[in-house]
Parts: C-alpha cells; sequence; structure tokens
C-alpha cells in the first residue's frame, strides 16, 4: 500500500502520539492550548498525521471523549475535504517555497470568523518552506493571533526555521518511537509476506518511512543504487557511472548514501546485529573490505560537504562527478 492511502485514513492519533495526544487533551481541557504549536521530527514519524488528528478533533462538533465523533457536520466536511476553517498550507510543489502572497491571503481569510463558529486551524507543511518574507509575515500574524485559531507548523527540519518563529510556539519535538509501539500498527499496514520488523529496522524506526520503502519506485531506485555502487567498488570506471546516477533522484541519493556510510559503520564496529539495514549486508560487507571506518567517516563528511555546496551550487553533474571521485579516491588510498 502507498504512504499516501495510509495518511488518508480518519484523522486519529496514532498508537505511539498517544501520551502526546494526552497531554494536548489535557491542554484542550483547560483551555491552555497555544495559538500555535510546531511539531518536529524526523520525516515518517506521522507529524502530520498527529497534526491532522488534532485539527480534527478540534473541528469535530460533538467530540467524544478525546476523539472526533466521525459523523456531525464538521467532520464531514472534513471528511470530503471542504471544511471553510480548515486551512491546509504548502508550497506549490515539492522542493518550492511557500511565499508571502500565500501568507497575506491566509490573514485575510482568518481575519473574517469562523465560518462554522468554532476553531479555524492551519496546517503549515512543511515549515521550513517558509521563505523569509513569508515567515515575517507569518511572524506579526502568530504577534497578533486571532481568538480560536490554532496554526499547526509540521517540519522535519526545524533548524531552517528562523529563531524569531519558532520561539512563537509551543515545539514538540518527536523522537523515534520504541518499536513496541509502533511495530503492531506497520504490521497492520502490511501483507503477510512483508517483514514489518526487517522494514522498520530498515526505516531506522520510523514507521510511514517503512511504508514508503515498499513503494516500488524506491526499491527500484535502492536496488540500482546498490548496483552502480558494487560497479563503482569494483573498479568499474566512474566517469561512466555518472548517466545512469544522474537518472537517481539526488536528494534521496545522498541520504541513502549517508545512511549507508553509517549503517556499515555499524557494521564494522558492531557487527551485524548492530546493522539497521538488513537488506544492504552484500554491498555493506563490500564497503567494509574496501574502506578502513577512517575512510568511511571520510566519506560521510565529504558528502555532508558536498551537499551543503549544492545549496548554494545547485549543479548536479558536478556533485555526482565529486561523489564518484570521493569513493574512486578512497579505493585507491591504501
Ligand atoms: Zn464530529
Amino acid at each position: 500500500m502507498s504512504v499516501a492511502k495510509a495518511e488518508q485514513k480518519p484523522a486519529l492519533p496514532l498508537p505511539w502520539h498517544a501520551s502526546l495526544w494526552q497531554q494536548w487533551h489535557q491542554q484542550y481541557q483547560a483551555d491552555r492550548l497555544p495559538h500555535a504549536l510546531l511539531l518536529s521530527g524526523e520525516a515518517g514519524l506521522g507529524k502530520r498525521t498527529l497534526a491532522r488528528a488534532l485539527a480534527h478533533f478540534l473541528l469535530c462538533e460533538q467530540p467524544q471523549g478525546q476523539h472526533p465523533c466521525g459523523h456531525c457536520a464538521g467532520c464531514q466536511l472534513l471528511e470530503s475535504g471542504f471544511h471553510p476553517d480548515w486551512y491546509n498550507l504548502q508550497p506549490e510543489a515539492e522542493g518550492k517555497a511557500i511565499r508571502i502572497d500565500a501568507i497575506r491571503d491566509l490573514t485575510q481569510r482568518l481575519q473574517q470568523s469562523a465560518q462554522k463558529g468554532g476553531y479555524k486551524v492551519v496546517l503549515l507543511w512543511p515549515a521550513e518552506a517558509l521563505n523569509l518574507h513569508a515567515a515575517n509575515a507569518l511572524l506579526k500574524t502568530l504577534e497578533e493571533p486571532e481568538p480560536s485559531t490554532l496554526f499547526l507548523l509540521v517540519s522535519d527540519q526545524p533548524s531552517r526555521l528562523p529563531a524569531t518563529l519558532r520561539s512563537r510556539c509551543q515545539h514538540w519535538a518527536l523522537s523515534i518511537p520504541p518499536s513496541a509501539e509502533t511495530l503492531p500498527w506497520l504490521t497492520c499496514q502490511l501483507s503477510a509476506d512483508q517483514q514489518p520488523e526487517q522494514l522498520l529496522r530498515a526505516a531506522g524506526g520510523r514507521p510511514f518511512a517503512a511504508l514508503k520503502l515498499l513503494e516500488s519506485g524506491v526499491e527500484q531506485q535502492r536496488v540500482e543504487l546498490v548496483r552502480l555502487m558494487e560497479q563503482l567498488t569494483c573498479g568499474a570506471d566512474p566517469l561512466e557511472l555518472i548517466a545512469p546516477l544522474k537518472k537517481l533522484p539526488l536528494a534521496w541519493m545522498i541520504t541513502t548514501l549517508q545512511n549507508w556510510c553509517a549503517d556499515t559503520l555499524r557494521l564494522m564496529m558492531a557487527g551485524e546485529a548492530a546493522v539497521y539495514d538488513t537488506r544492504q549486508q552484500p554491498l555493506y560487507q563490500q564497503w567494509a573490505d574496501c574502506f578502513s571506518v577512517h575512510q568511511l567517516l571520510a566519506i560521510q563528511q565529504e558528502l555532508e560537504q558536498r551537499q551543503r555546496h549544492l545549496l548554494t551550487h545547485p549543479n548536479e553533474e558536478l556533485f555526482l562527478e565529486g561523489l564518484v571521485i570521493t569513493f574512486q579516491r578512497a579505493l585507491h588510498d591504501e
């Protein structure tokens, strides 16, 4: 199944969010919910699902205990995607910024009273996509909050948000939940022949990231990157690998290679039992035979530097050349 489908399920908190949910509910009952919440943590923890669950709860007209009723007018409007007091602000396309016009437009609409007479809830995701002007405009809105309005900022990289904006939000940093809380849920999302434990481990304990690994495109990319990396390690001409590498999504490739280096280091220093992505064991073994710990650490560092450089100098070709040369240099540096 796809991640999108999992995320469209009724907006209820996930099992591993139970204690956070409890705290929010207490704040709600005491009428102490803040005007802005910042939910941060690695991708794949279900932050948006959690934010949507809170929105759904607040927009339900007859909540039952800690949960929305599922059948009032508010719940039905949310289900259909047309609730007039629910604002879902995202960049126009992935990787694009959230611009000031969008924030101005939102602020204007929020100044009208709630259409349904209750809460108005805004989900901003990914919050780090706000450009500086948009963040400043939002800051103004947060400094003079409208009553019964809640901003939910969701971010994988909260450090990229202006500190002034962060300080206006109640910040909840989500960490990797224990597998006892996620594994039963993940198992329910999978068919009987799939291996939830292996996937969850490969995803570093992040349940939605584990589901994403199953998407056919991602799995093909992984197999292809393994093939190219094996060729590189076996002495293929690095420049010939650039064209096929170019067909893979760059941001995904960089993160994946960083994870693989980290996982190989775990293998080298703590043995097979410490490896996260056990599907990758053959490549890790190959790298462990070819590289020293010191070399892998240097590769990791160089990947990080090149990734930073890419932000200011977005030249993919140059990045890939640098990447293959980094590996080749380490190979010949006996
Ligand atoms: Zn309801």
